[in-house]
């Protein structure tokens, strides 16, 4: 008897804490279920919208932070898109989940979750394509329509949209100049897509540090380049492996998603092997103007993309399982935010100093201080030479030591400089580097890690 009044005790508690519901979202849905969080967590949440779609459909976000609207110093943003492909629906239900999940368990006290939200900006936007998911949704999910919905309504492929940097920085890399926060062209608005404009306004007003980039179609944790660096050569897209200057980190960062995900880092899944469950995009297959690789040479933040289902439209019988194979990927993400290098730079008066640029020597990718003179810089333990510049101050240069674990905290007070033969400070985002570049980390040249069994004939994830 004691232990039928248990099972009893035991589905009524489920009942009542766990009312998560596994089942696809159509758009009122999802503004509903955005707004439920927050109305359950309100003091922990914000929903806001960054723009809107081709449609007029709100492109919305639910933030999570123990200051929600507030960018605290020395704590870092992150960021979560889902569903960028109209037809690429599991990223967008499992940040539901996820948002669901962050509430209740900051609500039931678990450490581990109030630790993660009381130092840090979690931004989820469970949908970049809103227009495209109610395509795919009333086409049904057990049709034929293999890329019905992947578009925006204008028929423009979101993931191809952004300004290709890529190409500045290959040269540069080769011929010197800035090797970060490429600008963009004077024409770039006229150039993308209304959700691409949204998600490229948010990302510059945000000082992002880390994100991921949710799709289906395949099961990879894919890091940046995508595009390779002869895309085309020929007529033929060239696939070849194509790293970034911090090809090691981004390999822990696809690493760290998939071995903490249920199946990724197999390897072998839907007819595809990924090593470890992760790719180079280039490697993989080349595209260009994709976002993660406008991430990362536009701003400070490093992107990856996550594949994360074979089939696109999953059954709803399916989300559940889905949901738990991921549930641990999605947070130990979000906990990578927290390793290498921050801290403050200030001038002699203690005064923050915006958009100084930190350099590590012998990784050729600066970030560089935020409004409120604060940085960021992920790395993997080991001893690093760091440099902070500013126009009109004097370098400041410190040899740090980077453990496991905790960021190190590293602060710069930098002196005005006495030559004051410094060039004018240009904007924002302008790539303000005016001294020599230490010694390039070249790209490889094309080949050896190269996969044999690159796109199937299922087409791009
Ligand atoms: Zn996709």
């Amino acid at each position: 008897m004691p232990h039928l009044f248990s099972i009893f005790l035991h589905l009524l508690f489920f009942k009542l804490v766990a009312p998560v519901t596994f089942r696809h979202h159509r758009y009122d849905e999802l503004v509903r279920m955005l707004y439920k969080v927050h109305n359950e967590c309100p003091y922990i949440t914000r929903v806001y919208s960054i723009g809107r779609s081709v449609k007029g459909r709100h492109l919305y976000v639910l933030e999570f932070s123990d200051y929600p609207g507030t960018h605290e110093p020395l704590e870092p943003e992150v960021k979560y898109v889902g569903n960028m492909h109209g037809n690429e629906v599991l990223g967008r239900e499992l940040l539901l989940q996820l948002s669901e999940f962050l509430c209740e368990e900051f609500r039931n006290g678990n450490q581990r979750i109030v630790r993660l939200v009381e130092g840090t900006r979690i931004h989820i936007m469970p949908s970049m394509n809103p227009d495209g998911y109610e395509v795919a949704a009333a086409q049904g999910q057990d049709t034929f329509g293999y890329l019905v919905g992947r578009n925006n309504a204008n028929g423009v492929d979101l993931n191809r949209n952004f300004p290709d940097l890529n190409t500045y920085i290959y040269y540069n890399e080769k011929n010197g100049g800035p090797n970060h926060h490429l600008p963009l062209p004077d024409n770039w608005k006229s150039q993308v897509e209304p959700e691409t404009q949204a998600v490229i306004q948010w990302i510059r007003s945000f000082n992002f540090v880390l994100s991921a980039n949710l799709h289906g179609g395949a099961v990879v944790a894919n890091y940046p380049y995508d595009k390779s660096f002869e895309h085309r050569v020929r007529g033929f897209r060239r696939t070849a492996n194509t790293p970034t200057p911090d090809d090691k980190l981004f390999q822990k960062l696809a690493k760290v998603y998939s071995y903490a995900h249920g199946w990724m880092h197999q390897g072998w899944n839907c007819g595809d092997y990924f090593p470890d469950g992760i790719t180079n995009g280039a490697s993989w297959y080349s595209l260009s103007k994709g976002m993660q690789d406008f991430n990362y040479l536009h701003t400070n933040c490093f992107e990856i993309t996550l594949e994360l289902s074979c089939d696109k439209f999953p059954r709803q019988e399916e989300l559940q399982r889905e949901w738990l194979g991921n549930r641990e990927a999605l947070i130990q993400f979000l906990e990578q935010v927290h390793q290498g290098i921050k801290g403050m730079v200030l001038d002699e008066n203690y005064n923050n100093v915006a958009n100084a640029v930190i350099s590590v020597s012998g990784i050729n990718h600066d970030v560089t201080s935020g409004d409120h003179g604060d940085y960021f810089r992920l790395l993997l333990p080991g001893t690093y030479t760091v440099t902070a510049t500013a126009p009109g101050f004097d370098p400041e240069t410190l040899i740090v030591t980077v453990g496991p674990g905790e960021p190190k905290l590293v602060n710069f007070q930098l002196k005005r400089s006495i030559l004051q033969a410094t060039p004018k400070r240009k904007a924002p985002n302008s790539g303000h580097r005016n001294k020599v570049l230490p010694k390039k980390v070249q790209p490889q040249a094309a080949g050896k890690k190269e996969l044999k069994m690159k796109q199937s004939q299922r087409g791009p994830a």
